[in-house]
Parts: structure tokens; sequence; C-alpha cells
């Protein structure tokens, strides 16, 4: 009875890994474009594509008390901080890809997680207010400028994409600079923070303001009017500027994934994370998000293309520090007051 049963578990288990060709993937981007991406992956590989959406912190929290039962295979979501939040956590396992390892810039990526497209965190103002010299000479550093006074809005210091800025900043700069130039952007701000991304952009747009921050896919998407008329008008009102050229670069960030500890497809996983950056792919990503590609011969989309491509980029600070610094850019931006 016994060796019947083990036997039949034997040939269930075969059967399974036989016929169950697919990657179960977890992503925290939520974009209707990726789905049409997964089929692409489907229709080269035969793999099928099981997507579980939802909140990075969510989808962090479900891995971890998962753990071994956990039938993810790979966890995608966006900046490196919370790439690094989940490295930290044990929820990658350690790859080696020579395609990933060759096809991304060392900076972009670790053993465990991978960047597949880039971003700028970029300063964006408003031409009737400033002039065009004067914002392509901007660093981040400048927005502390006591001639910024009411100036400047950026959002909540509890914002990721805020708290890796500031960590690079702590990584160029220091601790004690960098929380001096938190007391002065906090004495800058033209509001409180509040809103995403885009409500910056709309405040430097409607003159609330002379500078915002922002990422960059956002005026491309605004320009898109994917997300209206109002937000299409006010992103033609303003300019966006790729701060620091003259000396590291603009502060970079990415999306980008890895493949999870327990994955029961693993093989898959890695396929998929290396079709993630072949051309087809790195086309469709930055055509649907208007975010950077990660690998070279492909273009980014116009919408952002258009405002330049060869700016200089900081490529010195590796992304992998941003969640090391970011407990730390926290702590530094709400002793400023910046809430
Ligand atoms: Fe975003």
């Amino acid at each position: 009875m016994r060796i019947i049963l083990s036997a039949t578990l034997f040939i269930f288990t075969f059967l399974n890994v036989a016929y169950a060709n697919e990657v179960n993937l977890f992503t925290s981007r939520h974009y209707d474009s990726d789905v049409k991406l997964y089929q692409k992956f489907t229709a080269k590989t035969g793999i099928k594509v099981n997507v579980v959406s939802g909140k990075a912190k969510a989808l962090e929290k479900r891995l971890l008390s998962e753990g071994k039962s956990s039938k993810a295979d790979v966890y995608i979501t966006v900046d490196a901080g919370a790439l690094g939040s989940a490295k930290a956590k044990g929820i990658f396992q350690r790859i080696n890809s020579k395609t990933l390892n060759s096809k991304i810039p060392a900076n972009f990526r670790t053993a465990h997680w991978y960047g597949v497209a880039k971003r700028a965190r970029i300063i964006y103002y408003n031409p009737k207010l400033i002039s065009a010299s004067e914002a392509k000479s901007l660093n981040y550093e400048d927005l502390s400028n006591p001639k910024y006074k009411n100036s400047v809005v950026i959002r909540a210091s509890s914002n990721t994409y805020n708290k890796s800025l500031v960590a690079s900043l702590i990584a160029n700069n220091g601790s004690g600079k960098t929380g001096n130039w938190a007391k002065g952007i906090v004495s800058n701000m033209a509001r409180d923070p509040k809103g995403n991304d885009r409500a910056q952009i709309m405040a430097v747009a409607a003159g609330k303001a002379k500078l915002a921050v922002a990422n960059s896919y956002y005026i491309a998407l605004m320009l898109s009017g994917k997300k209206g008329p109002e937000q299409q008008a006010a992103a033609q009102k303003v300019k966006p500027v790729f701060p620091n050229q003259g000396n590291r670069g603009t502060h970079m960030n990415i999306s980008g994934g890895g493949v999870v500890k327990h994955a029961p497809n693993k093989a898959n996983a890695i396929k998929f994370l290396e079709f993630l950056l072949t051309k087809e792919a790195q086309q469709h990503i930055v055509n649907n998000t208007y975010e950077y590609p990660m690998i070279s011969g492909v273009k980014p989309n116009n919408l952002i293309g258009q405002f330049g491509t060869s700016f200089k980029q900081d490529t010195k600070t590796k992304v992998s520090t941003y969640y090391k610094n970011q407990k730390k850019a926290l702590a530094l931006m709400k002793k400023a007051g910046w809430k």
C-alpha cells in the first residue's frame, strides 16, 4: 500500500513538474501594458505567467509570511530602496545569470536583484519664474539655497523616492551636510508636502512654486494625455531639468526584480528576468511606462526622450546603497521638520 502510494505521489509530482510550465510573478507594478508583455513571454517560451499584484509593502509581507510554502518565483517592484528592503529580509535568492550580468550595468544590480528599467528623480521648473540658464545649472544641493525661499514643492519624507534621493545625498555629501540641506529645503517649501509626484508638477505649472522634484516618467505620462487634459496642459507649462550635470550626474533609480528564495520554478524565473532585458521587452516597457531602458540599443519613448537622452547619470553611486541609507535619510528629514 505504502509503495503504491509513494509511486502515485512520485508520478503526480513528476506530472506536476512536467506539465506546470509556469512562472509565478509577484509584482507591485500595476500597468495594463505589463500584461501584454507577459503574453509576449508566454508566446515565446510557452511558459505561463501567473500574476499576483499588490502594493510593495503588502507583497513583501505576504512573501515573508508564506516563507517556504510561497509559490512566488519572481518579485518585481520599483525603487532600489524597496528591492534592498526585500533583500535584507531574505526574500530573494542569489542567482548567477551571465545574461543579466552582462546586460545590466554593475551599479544597477546586485547578486540578488536586478534593475529592469531606469528612472531619474529630477527637478521641474516654471519657465515663467526661472530662466532656462539658471535651471540648467541646478544641483540637488541648490534646493536648500535661501534664494529659493517659498519656491520648492516636494512630496512627504516617507515617500520611498525621496528616501532614496536623500540616501544618495548622504552617500555623496555625508549626514551632517545632508541634515543641513534638509533643513534648508524645508524652509524653502512653498507648502507642506502633499500629493504624489504629479501633484508637485501641477503646483509648478500653476505658479504655486518655482521648482518641483518628481520622477522623470511623470512628465511624459502627463504629456501623453493618459491622465486627462488638465494634467496634459499642466505638463506643457513646465520644463524638466537634469540636476548635477556639472558634477556627479543626476540621481537614478530603477524598477527591478529578483528570484524569490524558495521559487518552485527557478529556471523559468531566471528566463523571465532575462526576457525583461531583451530588446523587445525593453522597447515595450519604455513605450508604456516612459522609463529609461536598462540596455543599450533601445531608445526611450519620445515623450521623455525629447528632453534629452545623453544627460549625465550618476552611475557612481550604487543604487544598492539607497536601502542602507534610507533609515538615516528619513530620520534626518523628520528632524528637519520635513512632513
Ligand atoms: Fe512612480
